[in-house]
């Protein structure tokens, strides 16, 4: 079952929909953010732009309570790793605990796409901290 909490119910309708044509992975391709995969290259320094305070912003902004786990941790490429979990922003997108960490060390790797998502997003902008760019030569 996915149950994550929406702020509104016309997010948790269009998910659901997401769910109903596509299974998990209809709704990581319909309101999926950051869900790649980058390679284990890192940026020399970590890239902290407005798209990456704003990813930052809209992180911390999640509700805890969204929240969804799985067992273990996830780990980057790059040896980055973070909780398992995906959360749910205040737009109503989904995304994983290392966005902060794909923003900041692999925006090579970034599709335009997802930048376009990222600069969409409206919770204002944030200095990430260490933790949250887990730049690994930091
Ligand atoms: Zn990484």
């Amino acid at each position: 079952m996915y149950s994550r909490r929406y702020q509104t119910e016309a997010q948790q309708e269009a998910v659901m929909e997401s769910l109903r044509k596509g299974g998990v992975d209809g709704v990581y391709k319909d309101h999926g953010l950051l869900y790649i995969v980058p390679s284990a290259k890192v940026s020399d320094e970590p890239t902290i732009d407005a798209l990456t305070r704003k990813m930052t912003a809209a992180f911390r902004a999640a509700d805890d309570d969204t929240a969804f786990g799985f067992a273990g941790v996830h780990t980057c490429a790059c040896g980055a790793q973070s909780d398992c979990t995906d959360v749910v922003l205040p737009n109503g997108t989904v995304t994983n605990t290392l966005c902060v960490h794909y923003l900041a060390c692999h925006r090579d790797e970034v599709p335009a796409s997802e930048l376009e998502k990222v600069a969409q997003l409206d919770s204002g902008e944030a200095e990430p901290s260490p933790d949250e760019i887990y730049h690994p030569q930091s």
